[in-house]
């Protein structure tokens, strides 16, 4: 364990914007318009519009494709009524996923061309490894290609046979990596992540005494580290509190347990706690993930979600010997210690990327995005998971489409009726995602039938959110005349992605 040094200090960005102690408290993000009450002796304002807008301009345009219905209803035909078999020229609005989909700033555009490609000890990896220092706080950084290479090398260096590793939920790729190093993932987070109406205000937190009751089970030397995740995406997005990040800190300490953090999304996790937790109103974004960072012994990182690039990721330790024994190991996977798989204009870009990251405005606007069209959505009740979390607006499909059964497929059906009414791209995260049981063959039944609105990192303008918000809408008036899919290609692993399927009656 290393020692905890906690900082006691604004960090200063070299893009400016810190916010100092006497700085306003954000106003909330809202956009809905509030009656407020009348002053004594003026009259009542209807509205108060207390708006963000982004904080860039565009200079570089992508033009989209714009398609007929009759287009559309050939295309999601041909993809078998999977979105992700559309063609992205096909799509419209793309909300597929937030991995690798941000658009890039002209800095780390100007920085892509400032790529040192270098065999070994390019000047582009010494400045992402002061940008993590600085931002993060660790010691050692070794790059990788994405998130889950540095998963693999965590794994390996730290999982024996017979280990358990708790954590805040799973991440696909991460538990799957534990698994393979001969671990066993343990869900210690708390019972309201999985209710998709509770409105706790961190349904990320760990629940400490499912926490202390598997370390007491196990006993502390079969746990080598407990796995946390800022902002958790398979509960929707939703984040952890610094207060319950301090307390696992120290039930770590105390059994001598080492931390790991899944950074990808801690920069959306610090902003939380920046509108949530009253200690931290008043500090930046910068100073907020510091010290969430300082509880802990390393981190595995994509850097294609908070840090802005198309690909990308690290894996950082405090402990020498554990960066000693990674280094030697990335040499095999991903590449040498200083490029781990990326070309030195990939890791300038993720450096300037990491550094636009935690400014205040930036992300107030990214998550603001992200709230303003989930608001809109639960202004006009239609059913989606509470609160809104940082990346993505999850539709509730069981509630959306109760007169279709699990057995017909009403995520999909209802993602496949996004892209035919207005060509949004979402993404199933129901039963066709869940699989079945290896043993009796069953679809497996989740509680959760969802379709996920991920939104990419400035890539869309508030526009584009009004038009998918009234996309669902008027798929939502009309929601009595669908009818469910029927499953015609099944692929044997992860089936999501290749699955094909038939109308249960033709569109009318
Ligand atoms: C995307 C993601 C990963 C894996 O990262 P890749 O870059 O896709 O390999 C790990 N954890 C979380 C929380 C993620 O969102």
């Amino acid at each position: 364990m290393t020692e905890l040094n906690l900082p006691s200090y604004s960090i200063e960005t070299e893009l400016g914007n810190s916010r100092s102690d006497s700085a306003p408290v954000p106003d909330a993000i809202s956009t809905i318009p509030v009656a407020q009450p009348a002053p004594d002796d003026k009259p009542a304002r209807p509205h108060r519009r207390r708006s963000w807008a982004e904080p860039y301009k565009i200079k570089v345009v992508e033009p989209l494709k714009i398609t007929t219905r009759a287009e559309r209803e050939r295309a999601i035909a041909e993809a078998g009524y999977n979105t992700f078999l559309l063609r992205s020229e096909d799509v419209y609005i793309d909300l597929l996923t937030d991995s690798g989909t941000a658009a890039m700033s002209d800095y780390q555009w100007a920085g892509m061309m400032m790529g040192d490609e270098s065999y070994a000890g390019s000047k582009n990896f010494y400045n992402l490894e002061e940008k993590i220092q600085k931002y993060y706080g660790y010691s050692y950084i070794i790059p990788t290609h994405q998130g889950r290479g540095a998963e693999n090398i965590l794994s390996q260096i730290l999982i024996k046979p017979g280990d358990y590793v708790p954590g805040n939920m799973y991440f696909t790729t991460t538990r799957l990596h534990q698994e393979l190093a001969g671990g066993t993932f343990v869900d210690v987070i708390i019972d309201e992540a999985h209710d998709p109406a509770s409105l706790h205000p961190f349904k990320g937190n760990i629940d400490l005494q499912k926490l202390t009751d598997t370390i007491d089970r196990v006993g502390a030397a079969r746990i080598p580290y407990i796995s946390v995740a800022g902002t958790v995406n398979m509960a929707g997005g939703q984040p952890m509190s610094m207060a319950n990040m301090r307390e696992v800190y120290q039930i770590a300490q105390r059994y001598g347990i080492r931390i790991i953090l899944d950074a990808t999304r801690a920069v959306e996790n610090a902003y939380f706690i920046q509108q949530r937790e009253a200690d931290y109103h008043h500090q930046t974004i910068a100073a907020i993930l510091r010290e969430f960072c300082a509880y802990t012994d390393g981190c595995t990182m994509s850097g294609k979600k908070d840090a802005l690039v198309n690909i990308g990721g690290w894996l950082a330790l405090n402990d020498p010997e554990l960066y000693e024994e990674a280094s030697n190991l990335v040499v095999i996977y991903e590449g040498l210690h200083t490029y781990g798989g990326m070309a030195g204009r990939d890791m300038e870009a993720m450096a300037r990327g990491i550094e636009e990251s935690v400014q205040d405005e930036h992300i107030r606007a990214r998550v603001g995005q992200v709230e303003y069209l989930g608001q809109k959505l639960i202004d006009w009740k239609i059913p989606v998971v509470v609160p809104i979390g940082g990346h993505a607006i999850y539709l509730d499909a069981k509630a959306f489409l109760p007169h279709i059964p699990q057995d017909y497929f009403p995520a999909q059906r209802l993602a496949a009726e996004l892209y035919l009414e207005a060509g949004i791209r979402t993404m199933e995260r129901g039963i066709v995602s869940a699989g079945r049981n290896k043993e009796t063959g069953d679809h497996y039944y989740p509680n959760l039938e969802l379709v996920r609105l991920t939104i990419p990192r400035r890539v869309y303008t508030q526009a584009h959110m009004d038009l998918t918000a009234e996309a669902v809408e008027e798929v939502y008036y009309n929601r009595d005349r669908l009818e469910g899919l029927m499953m015609i290609h099944e692929p044997k692993y992860l089936r999501f992605f290749q699955a094909r399927f038939a109308l249960k009656s033709p569109v009318s």
